[in-house]
């Protein structure tokens, strides 16, 4: 076998860290180098064509082509001055990657010589023979063209060699077939939804983003290790392995000091995230070891999201350099904790407020209330929309599990504010109230901020938790894209701040004075919305009863989370605001349920291959040599002293076969039912056949081969022991 565990071993006790210098002190110096930013465009761009892409970014204006190709001269300049010699449009299809398709700045011609070809059409937009990515049946084969479109709200960046281009990718006819366009769409309605709601407290707001600051966990496992795990390597999990006697009870890797070679992967690739203007910022393990987390100062919603996907990309680069293999799967190893990816969230205006976060004045009070109401509204109304956000194969193995959120979301808000909406709800009247009132219960809001923030407030296993002047949307999982989850949590905030604002207009029209009426429809949604919130323990099973007796969902697998895109609830949402139409959900889902049932199709043919070629020979073997023992015995001893000194051997070949016997049997069973599975055409049948009859055999084949690790020889073990894949510095 090429990657043996002895060899693999023995290539990481080699180990030495590289060599990693930071190219400047002063991250001021290096920060943004390789992006196209604000003082790169106002370097290389005229006058003329800055403003017209400030005002695209920032008002979402056209550019036109004249314009368009000023631009793309400037940033190939620019680009050329970085050393890159090709461009490429970067997009995010639905795989949960990221695509580039690479072309050269020049295109040699006939006579030698080479002429241009990255002008403002190339800039602007790009035909893409895109049939491989997935579509949902939107692109019909024989019309396999896609195009990608430039998005100036995120710039253009130097990665290698190739000026990247961030764009959006859609079908001919239209349809979105990434998360891009979905998540700029639920922006700009969420935009205008807050702006409205705004002008009620400040008639300066014009502009509102939505800002994300995601913290992003991850494993990190020596490349020999990862390379002789097939399942590793090829499933991003390990599917076997018997958890280490020094496991995690201890916790004492929690903020413990980082190995050498580990700090100098994290060094290296930080310096190349800040080249690239992602803001990152702390560093620490986590609770597992070699787990690790990454955060950066949140930045706007749509920038946040391509920084994320971005750095993913990135440490997987620079971990290579390293003799690393970054999994940034859920849940890579049983026992041990799995990696999510908190995206905290919140909405601030173009007069520099956050909306989340309470204010000094009674008025910014009232402000912070109506936002922060509406919020936990929108999530009670669509808790299984957001579920379905964050259901993917990999976080079915986490969510739930017992030190991650559970998949019954709720919204947790700490004692202070809990009180305080506990207070609305039983002292607004009907009635008219007085001035003082009103002030009070402003005033009541004030206190909340120092108290919250100073920590001693916090729920961590909650899914969705208010954490002082945001909220945190921890259900996410670690490899996920953001741009699902902060699609529909935008679009459901907006549709939540439309409704508030019809019925408060309702009320005014009634004559209803207009702090009144907000304090009114503020109760009204912190009446309908209790049972969403919980401020208990997340994890116990006490949860489950009560949530259960509340009616909240708790959906366990993700087949049945994914229906909840295409609810008539959902469908109506989405269309009505613009952001995805009837046909782009079902192809969305159609998707995410082709993608579920070929993570569990892989990972059900890696068990059964390394069941066959790689546990049951080990085991046959290692019985053998028991075989010989007991014969050797048998040959020179008395029947009672055999019977006497045989009968741990004897024992353990029995054990052995039965294993044996259970994990052949099993796996057999496992391939049929996958072959039944796959003759089935309906997509969502197809996954819910995976997701019950295939996946259903996975712990029990497990749980026998993972016996047959303590069992057999540990020298001749082929498979990495998880002691070793984590343990290992
Ligand atoms: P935790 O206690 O969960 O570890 P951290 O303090 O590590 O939280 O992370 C907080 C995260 O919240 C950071 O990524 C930060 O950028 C982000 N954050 C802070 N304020 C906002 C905001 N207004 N909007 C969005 N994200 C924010
Ligand atoms: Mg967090």
């Amino acid at each position: 076998m090429a990657f043996h565990r002895f060899k693999a071993l023995e290539t990481v006790l080699s180990r030495v860290p590289v060599n990693v210098t930071m190219p400047s002190n002063k991250v001021s110096e290096f920060f943004g180098e390789n992006v196209f930013g604000i003082d790169a465009m106002r370097e290389y761009l005229s006058e003329e064509a800055f403003k017209s892409v400030m005002s695209a970014m920032e008002l979402g204006t056209q550019i036109d082509r004249k314009m368009a190709d000023q631009v793309a001269a400037s940033m190939k300049a620019w680009a050329n001055s970085k050393g890159a010699t090709h461009y490429t449009h970067w997009f995010q299809p639905l795989t949960g990657a990221t695509a580039e398709k690479h072309d050269a700045f020049f295109e040699p011609t006939e006579n030698g010589r080479a002429i241009e070809r990255f002008g403002g059409t190339q800039l602007v937009q790009q035909e893409s023979d895109a049939s491989s990515f997935p579509n949902g049946g939107i692109r019909n084969t024989f019309e396999a063209r896609g195009y990608t479109a430039w998005d100036p709200t995120s710039p253009a960046f130097v990665m290698g060699k190739t000026l990247c281009i961030p764009t959006i990718f859609v079908s001919y006819t239209g349809e979105a077939l990434d998360f891009k366009t979905p998540l700029l769409k639920a922006l700009h309605v969420l935009d205008n939804a807050a702006v409205d709601v705004c002008q009620y407290f400040d008639k300066n707001v014009t502009k509102v983003i939505a800002t994300l600051g995601w913290e992003q966990e991850y494993f990190l496992v020596d490349e020999a290790l990862y390379n002789a795990r097939p399942d590793l390597a090829m499933t991003g999990r390990a599917l076997f392995g018997h958890s280490p006697a020094k496991g995690q009870q201890l916790e004492d890797h929690y903020f413990g000091s980082i190995p050498d070679r580990a700090t100098s992967f994290m060094r290296d690739f930080e310096v190349e995230s800040l080249k690239l203007g992602i803001p990152v910022k702390t560093r620490h393990n986590e609770v597992a070891p070699n787990q690790f987390e990454c955060a950066p100062v949140f930045e706007e919603c749509n920038l946040a999201v391509d920084h994320n996907q971005l750095l993913m990309d990135v440490m997987e680069k620079v971990a290579r350099r390293h003799n690393f293999r970054v999994l940034l799967h859920e849940k890579p190893f049983a026992g041990v904790n799995g990696s999510g990816k908190h995206n905290n969230w919140s909405m601030s205006t173009n007069t520099g407020k956050n909306l989340l976060s309470p204010g000094k004045t009674p008025k910014t009070n009232l402000q912070f209330l109506t936002f922060f109401i509406n919020t936990v509204k929108a999530v009670h109304d669509n808790a299984d929309l957001l579920r379905a956000s964050i259901a993917s194969a990999n976080n079915d193995h986490r969510l739930g599990a017992n030190e991650a959120p559970p998949a019954i979301m709720s919204v947790f808000l700490g004692t202070q504010l809990s009180n305080v909406l506990d207070e609305l709800e039983t002292k607004v009247k009907t009635g008219k109230m007085s001035p003082d009132e009103k002030t009070a219960l402003k005033l009541g809001v004030g206190k909340i901020p120092d108290i919250l923030l100073d920590n001693t407030d916090r729920n961590r296993t909650s899914p969705f938790a208010f954490t002082g002047n945001k909220f945190e949307f921890r259900a996410v999982g670690s490899s996920a894209n953001c741009a699902g989850p902060m699609t529909v949590l935008n679009a459901i905030v907006a549709e939540q701040l439309v409704n508030f604002k019809k019925e408060v207009d309702q009320l005014m029209k009634k004559n209803v004075e207009k702090d009144e009426a907000i304090f009114q429809v503020l109760r009204k949604c912190i009446i309908d919305s209790k049972k969403i919130r919980f401020e208990g323990n997340g994890y116990g099973e006490e949860w489950v009863k009560e949530a259960a007796k509340r009616g909240l969902s708790n959906i366990k697998t993700t087949p049945l989370a994914l229906s909840a895109f295409v609810s008539p609830k959902t469908i109506d949402i989405f269309t009505r605001n613009g952001i995805m139409n009837e046909r782009e959900q079902h192809a969305r889902y159609d998707i995410y349920l082709e993608t579920y049932t070929k993570k569990i199709q892989i990972e059900s043919r890696v068990m059964a291959d390394l069941s066959l070629n790689h546990i049951i020979p080990t085991a046959i073997k290692y019985q053998s040599s028991l075989i010989e023992n007991v014969k050797g015995l048998k040959e020179i001893m008395n029947a009672s002293d055999f019977k006497k000194n045989a009968s741990i051997q004897l024992g353990m070949i029995t054990e052995i076969s039965d294993h044996i016997n259970f994990i052949k049997t099993n796996v057999d069973a496992m391939t049929e039912a996958r072959k039944s599975a796959n003759k089935v055409t309906d997509v969502k049948k197809q996954a819910a056949l995976y997701c019950d009859k295939v996946k259903a055999y996975f712990e029990s084949i497990r749980y026998h081969v993972d016996k047959l690790e303590l069992i057999i020889d540990d020298e001749s073990w082929p498979l990495p022991k998880y002691r070793e894949i984590l343990f290992t510095k």
